[in-house]
């Protein structure tokens, strides 16, 4: 029995009316802590497991640690996570709520990861956040769903941040005989790593991040990502952390649904009358994410 649940898959018509082509929306946001990363964590965490794994150590205050800790206590193993100080107190509190121990280092998450990697003892299992193929055969489950119910998708349009999603989804369209559907991967702008890696047709360090929707934050996204470029057609798309933030208050106002910033991101390209133009039948993931408040978000917004 996998961790995670089966999601909905449901039409948007008010994505459908302003996009002027279909729009299905894969609701990720559904799963028990949030978001589509308990797919690949809660897959790695039951390998690990299954090898005798004594505890689980992430280094993510964001959506990776909370399926790790989530994982953990669904599988009756000790989880340590370690965020940086940087870290939000809600997002303290939802690992605590699901039985973690939180270790709180560093100013950054480079400083909390190396301590991170210090704390890994015999037993332990590091669980990453993007890039290991455990956790793409595990996020590739959505594809799997999709199959069995609505049939083949004209486009797929997600987040990138790591590109974790992105090689998933791209090894569940392969592995469903689907290799010619296109994938349509959208960052916003101060975190557009994926962006860069296709001009640099490798994968490059970006300068910082800028960007508020920090789950999409990784400076440099995982090799394979790149690697799919040669046998798999992705479209690179940047959206402004503006577009990001609208598409989340429309979101909710649609579909009673609160997504995290790097959600709206994917989801901004329904909203547009444009940007999908020459795609039919569109699936859109729902990645979802728990970390962001509505204050939060309408504070974002005012400074925009
Ligand atoms: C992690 C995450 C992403 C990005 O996924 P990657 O696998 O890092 O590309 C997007 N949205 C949300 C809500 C996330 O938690």
């Amino acid at each position: 029995m996998p961790l995670h649940i089966e999601t909905p898959l449901i039409e948007s018509r008010p994505m459908s009316a302003v996009a002027q082509r279909t729009v299905n929306l894969k609701l990720d946001a559904l799963q028990p802590c949030g978001s589509f990363k308990l797919r690949g964590v809660g897959h790695a965490c039951e390998v690990h497991h299954g090898r005798g794994a004594r505890r689980f150590i992430s280094s993510s205050g964001g959506n990776a640690g909370l399926a790790v800790a989530y994982a953990g206590r669904l599988l009756g193993t000790a989880v340590t996570v370690v965020v940086p100080e940087t870290t939000t107190d809600r997002a303290r509190e939802l690992l605590r709520l699901e039985g973690a121990q939180v270790i709180v280092h560093g100013g950054s998450w480079q400083e909390a990861n190396e301590l991170a990697h210090t704390l890994i003892a015999s037993g332990d299992a590091f669980i990453h956040p993007f890039d290991d193929s455990l956790l793409w055969t595990g996020h590739a489950s959505m594809i799997d769903e999709v199959a069995r119910t609505t049939g083949k998708p004209g486009a797929v349009v997600l987040s990138v941040g790591g590109g974790g999603l992105l090689c998933g989804v791209i090894e569940g369209l392969q592995r469903n005989g689907w290799g010619d559907v296109p994938v349509i991967a959208v960052e916003t702008e101060g975190a557009a790593s994926f962006r860069a890696a296709t001009l640099a047709q490798a994968p490059v360090e970006i300068e910082a991040i800028t960007s508020i929707a920090t789950s999409l934050g990784a400076k440099r996204v995982c090799s394979q990502s790149v690697a799919y470029l040669d046998n798999h057609r992705i479209e690179s798309v940047v959206v402004s952390d503006k577009d990001a933030l609208d598409a989340c208050e429309r979101f909710l106002t649609d579909h009673r649904l609160l997504v995290e910033p790097a959600c709206g991101a994917a989801l901004s390209l329904g909203y547009s009358p444009t940007l999908l133009n020459g795609y039919d039948n569109v699936l859109m993931v729902v990645c979802g994410g728990a970390t962001a408040t509505l204050e939060q978000i309408r504070t974002w917004r005012q400074a925009q």
